[in-house]
C-alpha cells in the first residue's frame, strides 16, 4: 500500500518536473534562437515590411511579343513579368514581408504606401543583353530611391550575371506612369529584366534568377532603410 502511494507521488513529481521544464523552454526558446542565428521573427529583415511588385502589363496588355519565323509567338513580356514576380514574392514572403503582386494598372496604386515598390517588366525582342533600372525624375525623395537604385545595381547583376544596359532609359521609365500615382513618399523603380531577345533563355528557363535578383535588391534596400535615421 505505501510502496504504492509514494510510487503514485514519484510520477506526479516527475510529471510536474517535465510541465516546468516545457513551461522555462517555451519562455526561453524565442530568447535564445536568435542567439544561434535560428528563428525569431525579429531577425527577419523584411518582418511585416509592405512590399509592391507590379507584375508589368499583367491586366492591360502583352508587352513585348516574339515571334518565330513562321509568325507563331515564342514568349510574350508579361508572362514573363509574371512569373519573376510570383517567384520574387514568394522569396520576399520567406523573409516575412508582407508582399502584394500588383496588375500593371492596379487601382490599389493610388496613393500606395510601402516599404517599397519594384515594378518588373522586360525589354524587346531585339538581340540584345541587360537589365536598366529607374527611378522617377522628379521624386520628393531622390536620396531614398538612389539607395534603392544601388541595391538594385549591386544584388540583379550579382544573381543573374546580366551586366547593366546603358543608354536606354527612357522617359517611359523615369516618367513611369506608377511613380505618378503612389504616394510621393513610397520608394519606387522599375526594372526592366533583360532582354527577351538576348536574354530570353535565362529569363524564360530560368526565372528563379532575375527572381532572386528583384529579392535580393528588395532586402538589400530594406536592410539599408532600418539601418537609416528616418
Ligand atoms: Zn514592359
Amino acid at each position: 500500500m505505501r510502496h504504492d502511494a509514494l510510487h503514485q507521488l514519484s510520477r506526479v513529481l516527475l510529471l510536474l518536473g517535465l510541465a516546468a521544464l516545457a513551461g522555462i523552454l517555451w519562455v526561453l526558446l524565442p530568447l535564445l534562437l536568435p542567439l544561434f542565428g535560428l528563428g525569431g521573427d525579429p531577425g527577419l529583415v523584411a518582418w511585416n515590411r509592405s512590399v509592391a511588385l507590379i507584375s508589368g502589363h499583367a491586366g492591360n496588355d502583352s508587352g513585348a511579343v516574339c515571334t518565330a519565323a513562321d509568325g507563331t509567338v515564342t514568349r510574350t513580356e508579361a508572362e514573363i513579368n509574371a512569373a519573376v514576380a510570383q517567384l520574387a514574392a514568394e522569396r520576399l514572403r520567406r523573409a516575412g514581408a508582407d508582399v502584394v503582386v500588383l496588375d500593371e494598372y492596379d487601382e490599389r496604386l493610388q496613393g500606395l504606401e510601402a516599404a517599397v515598390l519594384v515594378s518588373l517588366h522586360a525589354d524587346s525582342c531585339i538581340d540584345a543583353s541587360g537589365y536598366k533600372a529607374a527611378v522617377h525624375t522628379y521624386s520628393v525623395i531622390p536620396e531614398t530611391n538612389r539607395r534603392l537604385l544601388a541595391c538594385i545595381d549591386a544584388a540583379y547583376p550579382a544573381a543573374t550575371g546580366l551586366a547593366f544596359h546603358p543608354n536606354t532609359i527612357t522617359h517611359n521609365m523615369t516618367e513611369y506612369h506608377a511613380f505618378q500615382r503612389i504616394a510621393a513618399t513610397t520608394p519606387a523603380a522599375i526594372l526592366e529584366l533583360g532582354f527577351l531577345g538576348g536574354d530570353g533563355a535565362l529569363l524564360t528557363e530560368q526565372p528563379e534568377l532575375p527572381a532572386r535578383g528583384v529579392s535580393d535588391a528588395i532586402l538589400c534596400f530594406l536592410k539599408a532603410q532600418s539601418t537609416q535615421k528616418p
